[in-house]
């Protein structure tokens, strides 16, 4: 049974959405502010969060930044309202899988629910298909299921540090340059630097090898870029 978390703050559209969604067979928890919204994502296990944009306290943009932050890929649907063209895509840049605009017919907002269920049910949101666990260095990742353990300890790590891992890996013993990591795991729009890629590959370090000064795993090739040797 799929389990879908509501935020929104119009209580007649928060009512109606939840009693709909009961109906069609899915297990609905609800929060009507942006702060209890967050904590309950944070806390709990969604398939699915429908997520307002504009929410006491906290935006639906600021909850769906900090969700990916932490590392979490439960699928976001953004509530939209009507000509809120640039929140849209606002949204999808801060990791949101879809949009809908109200005023949406429950017929096409239910039509987008599956559709996206069945999407990341499949494809575990897009990495890897099987659900496997793969030892690199000291660090156990199962890159399906964005976990990762070190001695069967959960290790936090961020929906980017994933990506950028699983790019490394699937490009292993290649040297890699910076700019085709950048183009590779962000998206053209973001402002990143090499500064920022050379910081999340020292974080990569100091998860997988044994001494990060000594890296055996990921390697510097100076002046270009990584080399991942698995
Ligand atoms: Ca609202």
């Amino acid at each position: 049974m799929n389990k879908i978390l509501i935020v929104e703050d119009e209580a007649n559209m928060l009512r109606g959405l939840k009693d709909n969604l009961e109906f069609e067979g899915y297990i609905v928890d609800t929060a009507e502010e942006g702060n209890t919204g967050l904590e309950k994502l944070l806390q709990n296990k969604y398939d699915l969060i429908l997520l307002d944009v504009m929410l006491p306290n906290i935006s639906g943009f600021d909850i769906c930044k900090t969700a990916r932050k932490e590392g979490i890929t439960t699928p976001i649907i953004m509530l939209t309202a009507k000509g809120e063209e640039i929140d849209k895509v606002l949204g999808l840049e801060l990791g949101a899988d879809d949009y809908i605009t109200k005023p949406f017919s429950l017929r096409e907002l239910l039509a987008r629910i599956k559709a996206i269920l069945r999407r990341t049910k499949s494809s575990g949101n897009g990495l890897i298909n099987e659900n496997i666990n793969i030892q690199i260095g000291k660090l156990t990742v199962n890159f399906k299921n964005y976990e990762a353990f070190i001695d069967e300890k959960p290790v936090k790590m961020s929906h980017k540090e994933f990506e950028i891992l699983h790019y490394l890996y699937q490009n292993a013993n290649k040297t890699i340059d910076r700019d085709e990591l950048m183009s590779n795991v962000w998206d053209i729009n973001y402002d990143i630097t090499t500064r920022t890629v050379d910081n999340f590959i020292l974080k990569l370090r100091q998860k997988i090898e044994n001494d990060p000064n000594q890296p055996k795993i990921i390697h510097t090739v100076h002046g270009v870029g990584y080399k991942f040797i698995f």
